[in-house]
């Protein structure tokens, strides 16, 4: 007689099956074990390093001084598999992908030296996801930004931010296409800070999926420092220069 535990655990298998082929969403092999959603090779050799050099920025980016750096992964492709992955991710409902893809830019932010001193150093850390404004997170049904804290979070141990803490007051038109100047000015006054006590004397590290202009977590760190933070970062899935 077969023990219950072993049921269970075919009926899970062939649950998750359904749902996940074993298949990776990048180079379509079968090659994926349990609930992961792309392979090995693809988390290593499918996409090109954002910051080849591990400095405080990605090559070319000049940030304002109340960020202490920027790090992103991957380096975004314009019409490749990586902005396929990331589109799913908000638009096809794809949120694991997003928590995997955490776990996987946690991981390299231990191993970048610009970032892992602050993670080895006891400071008080916390990570805060770029908000969502609360009309597109009822839409999406979630907000990307938070499922990527959540895997970096799970590899470093740094705490993601309530979602009470910074909120969206504007809800901001889609970015694509602006010039820089009309980013910034589309993003200034979106954020509001609304828990200034979970956010002072913290190392915050920003989080959002791609970093493109700055002109986003610009506008979110300018409403951040009312909060009287230890210093902040950014860090993000890809790097669209
Ligand atoms: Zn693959």
């Amino acid at each position: 007689m077969r023990v219950l535990h072993e049921i269970v655990s075919e009926a899970v298998t062939g649950f998750r099956n359904l749902l996940f082929p074993g298949v990776c969403l990048s180079c379509g092999q079968p090659s994926v074990e349990g609930l992961e959603l792309l392979c090995p090779f693809c988390k290593e050799n499918s996409f090109d390093e954002a910051n080849p050099f591990r400095t405080n920025t990605c090559p070319g980016v000049i940030l304002p001084a109340i960020l202490e750096y920027q790090f992103a992964m991957w380096r975004y492709d314009k019409g490749g598999s990586l902005q396929r992955l990331l589109h799913n991710i908000k638009y096809n409902g794809l949120g694991r992908l997003g928590f995997e893809l955490g776990c996987l830019l946690g991981e390299r932010l231990r191993n970048c030296p610009a970032v892992s001193g602050y993670l080895n150093s006891g400071m008080s850390m916390l990570l805060v996801p770029v908000p969502l404004h609360p009309r597109r997170k009822r839409m999406r049904g979630f907000n990307q930004a938070e499922l990527i804290a959540m895997g970096i979070s799970s590899v470093t141990g740094i705490p993601v931010a309530d979602d009470t803490a910074v909120s969206r007051s504007r809800y901001t038109r889609t970015q694509t296409g602006f010039s820089l100047l009309a980013r910034n000015s589309n993003m200034a006054g979106a954020f509001q800070l609304e828990d200034e006590q979970a956010l002072a004397g913290k190392h915050l590290m920003l989080v959002d999926d791609v970093f493109t202009t700055g002109a986003t977590t610009y506008a979110l760190a300018t409403c951040l420092r009312e909060a009287a933070p230890e210093g902040m970062g950014v860090v993000t899935i890809a790097y669209a220069p």
